[in-house]
């Protein structure tokens, strides 16, 4: 049988991208590598430890992600805890200080974040953050090429940041957010995930899972696919594109080829460079996806006897491999009495340790952190993404393809591919959407 679509990957973009076009009545096809749907957002078991391909939060501004959520009838309110604050621990005996983030949801512990706290971050050192905050903000809209080409740390020391400021603040929220040390993150992309929260201030705050994501969303995302008629095989790896007088008309994988009008390539970067790469499309709009560099992430994930941590709350870890962690045992996994999830960074320096060096590193940083994990392990795992996500050091973002191709029949999706956002949920969504309305158009041409 020969599918109006052929889509490579089943992850949040894939399923974006098969969700609206089955819902237009074409006949679709996404094909997965792995034996689950979800791809960078699913949950699953391995070797009896209920694990995840790292802890996720939905940020508040979000509205390409909610609203293909609401299509596949979920509602993220229900899903989701919503985090008013978070925490910055330092590994000066493990305080805490707090911060708010969510001005119309929680005004007043955004105040207290704002004027308390002020043992550890003094107002001097808030006040250095000034000029950063403000002059990066404006050239972000007004010289987003410029601001792409310096780094955050560069930028920091234009604008006199405190030495405990950049220590507190911009090094905690560069590794924390993107696995990245401030010397290696673009300051354009730093301000681009922030411009939101300025946009959209009365949406600020963060969501927290309230189970496992495959359950909560890959899972019921893809019965949607299915139930509209769209039709999804996973552990079926694509190796490669079929390309015929100058156009892609499918794809095969290990076991057999599968023919279709259009084929959307929607996985995540790494395997989308192989998959171009090794195809005979031989063009140069590839040239600069095929430059843009992978970067891996790495997550260890731990079932405890106890909490670790009073609240379940996003947390990031100055100046230690615990880039940004959370206790989940009240939120994402409360079947074990305590659950703590941690990003770690540099990644890089991670991808190729075992699991027991990155264990014992781990709990010297906790220690570090005033976290009690020792005596309380009764299971961990480490979780590797070896080259998921695009570079966002400076000099890349302008690297971001397109979803359009000149190939006829061939679109990108994915959250590398250019959307407003950046290498998140929301980007991998805004992608699928676009691919989609390619997709659609190519196939009501005259
Ligand atoms: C540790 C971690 C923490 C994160 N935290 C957040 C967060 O807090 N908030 C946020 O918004 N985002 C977060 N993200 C990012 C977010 O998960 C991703 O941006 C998003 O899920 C990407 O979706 P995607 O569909 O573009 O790619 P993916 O989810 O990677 O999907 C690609 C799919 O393609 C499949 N595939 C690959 N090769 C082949 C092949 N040859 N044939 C068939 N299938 C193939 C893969 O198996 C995968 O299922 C985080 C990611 C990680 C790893």
């Amino acid at each position: 049988m020969e599918y109006d679509v052929v889509i490579i990957g089943a992850g949040l973009a894939g399923m974006t991208t098969g969700l609206l076009l089955t819902e237009k009545g074409y006949r679709v096809l996404i094909l997965e590598s792995k034996p689950f749907v979800g791809g960078r957002t699913s949950s699953w078991n391995e070797d009896g430890m209920q694990v995840e391909s790292g802890f996720h939060r939905v940020i508040g501004y979000y509205k390409h992600y909610p609203k293909i959520l609401k299509k596949a009838g979920i509602d993220l309110n229900k899903i989701v805890m919503w985090e008013e604050v978070m925490d910055f621990r330092s590994p000066r005996n493990g305080e805490v200080t707090t911060f708010g983030m969510a001005p119309v949801h929680g005004p007043l512990k955004l105040l207290h974040g704002m004027f308390g706290n002020t043992d550890t971050i003094s107002y001097k050192d808030r006040l250095s953050l000034a000029p950063f905050f403000i002059n990066g903000f404006k050239d972000y809209v007004k010289h987003p090429d410029q601001l792409d080409r310096i780094s955050v740390k560069e930028y920091a020391q234009k604008y006199k940041v405190s030495n405990n400021a950049y220590h507190l603040v911009l090094i905690p929220l560069t590794a924390g957010v993107f696995f990245l040390p401030p010397e290696r993150f673009s300051a354009y992309a730093l301000f681009g995930l922030l411009a939101p929260t300025l946009t959209h201030f009365y949406k600020m705050r963060m969501g927290a899972f309230l189970g496992g994501m495959s359950d909560l969303v890959a899972n019921p995302m893809a019965e949607a696919i299915t139930s509209k008629g769209g039709e999804i095989l996973t552990n079926q790896k694509a190796t490669q594109l079929i390309y015929e007088d100058g156009a892609v008309r499918g794809v095969v994988t290990e076991e057999r080829e599968y023919r279709a009008t259009q084929t959307v390539l929607a996985t995540e970067i790494g395997a989308a460079k192989k998959l171009i790469a090794q195809s005979s499309i031989k063009h140069e709009c590839f040239k600069n996806l095929l430059e843009l560099p992978a970067v891996p992430a790495v997550t260890i994930q731990f079932e405890l006897n106890q909490p670790t941590m009073p609240y379940d709350r996003t947390t990031f870890g100055a100046g230690t491999s615990l880039a940004s962690f959370t206790e989940q045992s009240r939120t994402t996994f409360t079947h074990v009495p305590g659950r703590l999830s941690c990003i770690l960074a540099p990644a890089q320096k991670f991808i190729d340790m075992n699991s027991e060096d990155i264990l014992n590193i781990v709990l010297e940083d906790a220690k570090k952190l005033g976290l009690q994990l020792e005596g309380h392990i009764l299971d961990y795992r480490v979780v590797k993404h070896p080259d998921e996500f695009y570079s966002l050091e400076p000099g890349h973002d302008w690297m971001r393809p397109e979803q359009d191709t000149p190939i006829k029949g061939f679109t990108l999706a994915g959250d590398y591919t250019k959307t407003s956002n950046f290498a998140t949920m929301e980007s991998a969504v805004e992608s699928g959407e676009i691919a989609a309305k390619i997709v659609d158009e190519e196939l009501t041409k005259p």
